[in-house]
């Protein structure tokens, strides 16, 4: 039982992740807000939601249609606001590759104005960064304080990189200069159901094309390696942070625990969805434009959230894979039909 009923404002609720986020926290008895513009959002993401929060036990939801650049709308919700889960990003390598002003200006100026508005309202705050921020660094565990090795700035792939990695700093000079409560995770090619493939990711990408019999399309040689995660093992962990008093003004790595190749993650996704299609590899330049950069490799070492809050990534690539096909088996019609 909660006795204080805890306030929490999610932005980028309607999102992947984000929707996940909501439903644990409804669950837990919070009264949540979301503030969202539903660009990449989906207000449909938010049906579970709503059913958790009809339930009895579960906390009232409040769902907004705005903009984190809407500064007056941000104080309005964070005003009497415990905490703030700030999510809301222009994400995607294809989104951001496409419209990098856009991308830059949501991602500084909103985050800023998130800041601010916590700091005015005395709310704590979880920033979502991103293991982007690592950029071309390819060593064999990236721990919170490896260097950013990024790509130059007029190649539009870096400008998510370097927004966020200007929101991390502000948000720790908030912290220092402030005493902001604010804690940083950075998420790594987190996976599940409810995300898009529109936007590049490439796992809902990769599962949609199996199941539609097309080509599955992997970029370059595909020997590039990630290591995914699962939204279900990520979204708790982001909670426990927050929640937690040593983890203000650090930064904490969220990420899988198996590297991978995307080639070989295009031959499982083939194999577990029993499809015909053919992997076809398409040049970089071809899948984005002249001269876009990949990271060829992104390892996290997630030691300082296991040390912190015991997070301890349990879904295997394949549960993952089946978990996004089981979602798209409800929105693609089968191939033939
Ligand atoms: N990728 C791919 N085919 C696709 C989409 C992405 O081969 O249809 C590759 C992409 O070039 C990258 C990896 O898959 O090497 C992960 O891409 P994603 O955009 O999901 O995440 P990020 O690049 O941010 O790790």
């Amino acid at each position: 039982m909660n006795a204080h009923q805890t306030k929490t404002v999610v932005t980028g609720g309607a999102g992947f992740i984000g929707s996940h986020l909501i439903e644990r926290l409804l669950a837990a008895g919070d009264d949540v807000v979301t503030l969202d513009n539903m660009s990449t959002g989906d207000a449909r993401n938010l049906d579970d939601a709503k059913a958790v929060s009809d339930s009895d036990d579960g906390g009232t939801l409040t769902i907004v249609d705005g903009s984190i650049l809407d500064r007056q709308t941000l104080d309005q919700l964070i005003d009497g606001a415990d905490r703030v889960f700030h999510l809301a990003a222009a994400v995607g390598v294809r989104l951001i590759v496409d419209e990098p002003l856009a991308g830059l200006r949501t991602n500084i100026h909103g985050t800023e104005n998130v800041l601010d508005a916590c700091l005015a309202h005395g709310a704590q705050l979880l920033l979502a960064s991103t293991s982007e921020i690592y950029g071309k660094n390819t060593s064999d565990s990236l721990n919170e304080d490896s260097d950013r090795i990024l790509g130059s700035p007029l190649l539009s792939r870096w400008t998510y990189a370097a927004a966020k990695g200007i929101d991390e700093a502000f948000a720790h000079a908030y912290f220092t200069e402030f005493g902001l409560s604010v804690s940083i995770v950075r998420l790594f090619n987190t996976v599940g159901p409810r995300q898009t493939g529109r936007y590049g990711m490439v796992v809902p990408q990769l599962v949609g094309q199996a199941m539609r019999g097309e080509p599955l399309t992997v970029y370059g040689d595909g020997m590039q390696t990630r290591c995914f995660s699962a939204v279900q093992d990520v979204v708790p962990a982001m909670i426990r942070i927050q929640e937690n008093p040593e983890t203000v003004g650090r930064a904490f790595n969220l990420g899988g625990a198996h590297e991978i190749s995307i080639f070989e993650l295009a031959e499982r996704i083939i194999h577990l969805a029993g499809s015909e299609s053919e992997i076809r590899l398409v040049p970089y330049e071809e899948a984005y434009s002249a001269g876009f950069e990949d990271m060829r490799r992104r390892v996290p070492d997630n030691s300082r959230a296991r040390s912190v809050i015991g997070f301890e990534p349990t879904t295997s690539i394949d549960e993952i894979i089946l978990g996004v096909m089981n979602y798209l088996s409800g929105r693609i019609p089968a191939v033939g039909a």
